[in-house]
């Protein structure tokens, strides 16, 4: 039988252990293995890894504990504005969304867009309409708003007064959620979706729903969902980067992901992970962070969650 895969990320911009109490470190990550399961059960029943890494992503964007959907960031005025993207590896077909202020899974948005077959990238007030006229559940922004990451803007506007932006940790700054998968005909996909980045400039889009640069999938060769400072993701086109290592000088999904994110990224200063699986199965989840909420499934069909290094 083929071998399936599935790897999922909550973002590289994780809290200090002490941050967070036992509870809510428990919390994030019974979320997370919910999330695989997710994923997990959809390719093992023979379904597609376009349902796994949607259904994943779905779970991981109801959860407060990450940066996407309920639990997202504040930008500098102090409201949501939401990315998502899905790449389907054996067409190519992709969708994406930027900037929706209402949609409560933006990943769902992104797959109707793909679905529609005419585009593959729709913005702002145009994505909010787009999912409504899709059928997709539509929210008010308060829905997306909780306690900490009002508390994170407040700190985050703090720092700019105090001049000690540099200074915030990655968790006070960011996060991301994404999922990769192989399913057993094959094919490849990969989803990301992120508020994007505290205190960002309204109309700021980032790489997770930019195709090539925090999302990409492409059969023979890997499915990549990216997390980190999207400005850098999309001048590297990481994702597609990824993908052209693996296809053109053989390199395995490890070695081509740690060139990346300890090489390429690394002058730069920034955080930056990503979650990558290659068309034999096989699966790495570099970051360069403290942390990154990650989850993965062994071929006997175990999960693994994993917060700190
Ligand atoms: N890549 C996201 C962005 O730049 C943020 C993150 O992954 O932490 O919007």
């Amino acid at each position: 039988m083929n071998p399936i895969a599935l790897a999922i990320h909550g973002g590289c911009g994780v809290l200090p252990k002490s941050d967070l109490t036992e509870e809510e470190w428990a919390q994030a990550r019974t979320d997370l293995a919910v999330a695989l399961r997710a994923g997990w059960s959809i390719i093992e029943g023979g379904g597609s890894a376009l349902d796994a890494v949607e259904a994943a992503v779905v779970v991981m964007e109801d959860s407060p504990h990450f940066n996407a959907g309920h639990g997202a960031t504040l930008n500098e005025q102090g409201f949501h504005e939401l990315d998502a993207s899905i790449m389907d590896g054996a067409s190519l077909a992709a969708g994406a969304v930027a900037l929706a202020r209402h949609i409560r899974n933006p990943i769902r948005a992104a797959r109707a867009v793909m679905e529609s077959g005419e585009v593959v990238f729709i913005g702002a007030e145009a994505a909010d309409a787009f999912a409504r006229d899709h059928g997709l559940d539509m929210v008010e922004q308060a829905y997306f708003t909780t306690r900490r990451r009002v508390d994170a803007l407040a700190a985050m506007k703090a720092r700019v007064v105090a001049g000690t932006v540099g200074a915030a940790t990655e968790a006070e700054k960011h996060g991301t959620v994404g999922a990769v998968a192989l399913d057993r005909h094959g094919h490849l996909a990969a989803a990301t979706s992120t508020g994007g980045f505290t205190n960002k400039a309204v109309g700021r889009i980032g790489d997770s729903p930019v195709i090539g640069a925090g999302t990409y999938a492409r059969d023979g060769a890997c499915a990549v969902s990216g997390t980190g400072q999207g400005e850098f993701f999309i001048r590297h086109a990481v994702a597609h980067e990824m993908a052209s290592r693996v296809a053109y000088l053989g390199e395995t999904v490890e070695t081509a992901a740690a060139k990346i994110i300890h090489g390429d990224l690394a002058k730069y200063g920034i955080g930056a992970g990503l979650i990558a699986v290659g068309a034999d199965g096989s699966v790495t989840l570099p970051f360069n962070t403290p942390g990154m909420f990650r989850g993965w499934v062994t071929p006997d069909g175990q999960t693994h969650v994993a917060t700190h290094k």
